[in-house]
């Protein structure tokens, strides 16, 4: 079979399986090495040490697949709605992360089934299919596959879709054929994104300092949010959507047809102050295998008392109370912080409370901040 044929076929095969944009590029050197390179050097990849120690790693999709020649590159929408307006107690979570399924489960399904296929029409192909964990700039190389191109906010938009959608890849070390990279922007003059960033987190147009990002915080950050930003993640306790939201190229973004993907009620909105009440085994139960299992229950209960904390819901204080006597120190200074975000007597007697018992200094250092907040409050 000749390689248009083949490709031709993996395409089709591709959008059988549910895949939204399908396009192929060659394995080459990602056109956005240096600039990834200046990124890690500013530091803007927080503490994603793994980032820079597969640096090399990244320099060629050879880092993913020994011989490979060519990258499908694959794109899959998930659910563009959100709640426009939540009530106390409520959290956002990150449309990305709202489905039923851990969307690598979903996505590693049909990359295998995917590859099958492709070495069912050249039984000696070598592949790989990756989501997400391998070092591939999966951007770079769905815009070299004519799939979009890359906005001012970072991410891969597709002017027909927009970007509310995963990426995917089958590596291969077969030759097909390529389709023409999307050469050009249609931000234009749009700056809506790096305005609307609630943290800032755009030093400049198309670069993001991610230690700034509400995704990075909430998600692969590990240790307390800085107090500077606390205000600023609103009600966002998992990940954050807001420059794909001010996002012209959003407006008509279409629902995804995959159930999986499909908002489930539970997190969206995100039910926080129930958070509180489960042991690590309840928690590991409900969220193992959906994509808020990453920052772990430390990092998710840290971030939903900041979010209760920004609420200044009066109804949160039995949950932050809660909190504060977690043995996870994460927990409970987040907590104590959130508390002292309430206008609540009860929240104070917590707080002074605990400042009598507390041997950790990092809580001991939130508790009595938390205190003087409420102090100054009075005066
Ligand atoms: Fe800013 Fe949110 Fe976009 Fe991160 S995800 S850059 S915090 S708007
Ligand atoms: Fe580009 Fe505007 Fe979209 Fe930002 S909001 S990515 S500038 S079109």
């Amino acid at each position: 079979m000749k390689t248009e044929e083949i490709t031709s076929r993996i395409k089709e095969k591709a959008r059988r399986l549910g895949f939204d944009h399908v396009g192929v590029c060659r394995a080459t050197t990602p056109p956005g090495g240096s600039r990834f390179d200046e990124w890690l050097a500013r530091g803007y990849a927080g503490d994603m040490s793994y980032l820079s120690e597969r640096r090399d790693a990244y320099r060629h999709p050879s880092g993913v697949l020994e011989g490979v020649r060519s990258l499908v590159m694959l794109a899959a929408h998930y659910e563009p709605t959100a709640p426009e307006r939540l009530e106390a107690g409520k959290g956002r979570v990150a449309r990305y992360a709202t489905g039923s399924e851990d969307y690598h489960d979903t996505l590693r399904r049909r990359l295998h089934q995917l590859s099958d296929y492709l070495r069912e029409l050249r039984p000696e192909a070598t592949t790989r299919g990756v989501v997400d964990t391998a070092p591939l700039m999966e951007r770079e190389f769905a815009q070299l596959a004519g799939l979009g191109w890359i906005g001012k906010n970072t991410l891969l938009i597709n002017k027909g879709t927009g970007s509310y959608f995963f990426l995917a890849a089958v590596l291969t070390d077969e030759e097909l054929l390529y389709d023409q990279p999307f050469e050009a922007d249609h931000c234009g003059s749009c700056t809506a994104c790096l305005e609307a960033c609630p943290t800032g987190a755009f030093p400049e147009p198309y670069v993001l300092d991610a230690s700034r990002c509400i995704s990075y915080l909430t998600i692969e950050h590990r240790s307390p949010i800085d107090e500077g930003l606390r205000v600023a993640m609103g009600e966002w306790s998992f990940g954050c959507d807001v420059c794909q939201q001010v996002c012209p190229w959003n407006r008509d973004a279409p629902p995804t047809v995959e159930a999986a993907f499909k908002a489930v009620e539970e997190f969206s909105p995100f039910d926080l102050r129930a958070l509180f009440f489960l042991d690590e085994s309840d928690f590991r139960r409900r969220f193992r295998h959906t994509p808020l299992w990453r920052p772990h229950r430390r990092g998710l209960l840290r971030n939903a008392a900041i979010v209760l904390g920004n609420q200044q819901d009066g109804d949160a204080v039995l949950a932050l109370s809660q909190g504060l006597q977690d043995e996870e120190p994460l927990v409970s200074g987040a907590s104590a912080w959130a508390l002292g975000q309430l206008s609540s007597e009860t929240a104070e007697q917590a707080l002074r409370a605990k400042l009598g018992v507390e041997t950790n200094e990092y809580v001991l250092q939130e508790v009595r901040s938390a205190l003087g907040s409420i102090d100054a409050r009075k005066h």
